[in-house]
């Protein structure tokens, strides 16, 4: 008898094979996966690393930040350098309540690869600084504009002592145009040390996701999950 099973061992010896050859591998909910980058936390226990993109922005960031509050929850906010020089109160506000910044480049480049090396470094470094100079934090997390990767920018980033972070699940989904939608999502794909990607910049519909993290914060700590940033990620750092 033939089950849909049977399909599955093939591909799992391929992604072994592949994963060390530094190949990017297909895999369900993530895309194109490169060995060397994180997805998600290794964890046993009930935690999620709620990760924020694009900010700071001056009304979005401060109602998620507010919510985080309220449920003594912890976070991760990968943000844009030039944003940072706009919004500098706002991301010292992120760093004094406890989150974590992470570097998300200096314009936000919409495809990582059309960059020269220089102009790749030049992105990085003047988002580090802005978030130096401004929030305090050196953290040496990067996560690349629209998860646009491939090797050569993979060794760049890595040669500078940064760890590449993606994501397990993405709120933003043409199949969730609700907060609602967005947040059932998250919440069904559930499981320890998984790192969700949210946003809180760069267009005006951010508002759908401080909702649907109200939504998702609710909902999880109900079922005993605790919210953590991407601290043990920085490198040096040890594995949770
Ligand atoms: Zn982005």
């Amino acid at each position: 008898m033939k089950s849909g099973k049977k399909s599955i061992f093939p591909k799992i010896i391929l992604l072994f094979m592949l994963l060390p050859l530094g190949i990017p591998f297909l895999i369900p909910e993530i895309g194109l996966a490169y060995s060397g980058v994180t997805y998600q936390l290794i964890a046993k226990e009930k935690i999620v690393a709620l990760t924020f993109d694009d900010g700071p922005h001056p009304i979005y960031t401060p109602q998620i930040l507010d919510i985080l509050d309220q449920y003594q929850a912890k976070a991760t906010f990968f943000m844009i350098g030039s944003r940072m020089e706009e919004y500098p109160d706002i991301a010292k506000e992120v760093s004094a309540r406890g989150h974590l910044i992470g570097n998300h480049t200096y314009t936000h480049p919409d495809n990582l690869r059309t960059l020269s090396p220089k102009e790749l470094k030049w992105e990085i470094d003047q988002c580090q600084l802005s978030m130096q100079r401004i929030a305090g934090q050196n953290t040496y997390l990067f996560r690349p504009p629209r998860g646009i990767l491939n090797q050569e920018i993979i060794k760049i980033v890595q040669d500078k002592g940064y760890t590449i972070v993606l994501w397990g699940i993405c709120t933003f989904n043409r199949s969730a145009p609700t907060p609602e939608m967005m947040a059932t999502r998250v919440i069904n794909y559930a499981h320890p040390g998984l790192i969700v990607l949210l946003h809180d910049g760069r267009t005006d519909f951010r508002w759908k996701d401080v909702v649907a993290t109200r939504l998702i914060v609710e909902n999880l700590s109900r079922q005993g999950y605790r919210f953590v940033t991407l601290e043990e990620l920085k490198p040096g750092n040890k594995p949770h």
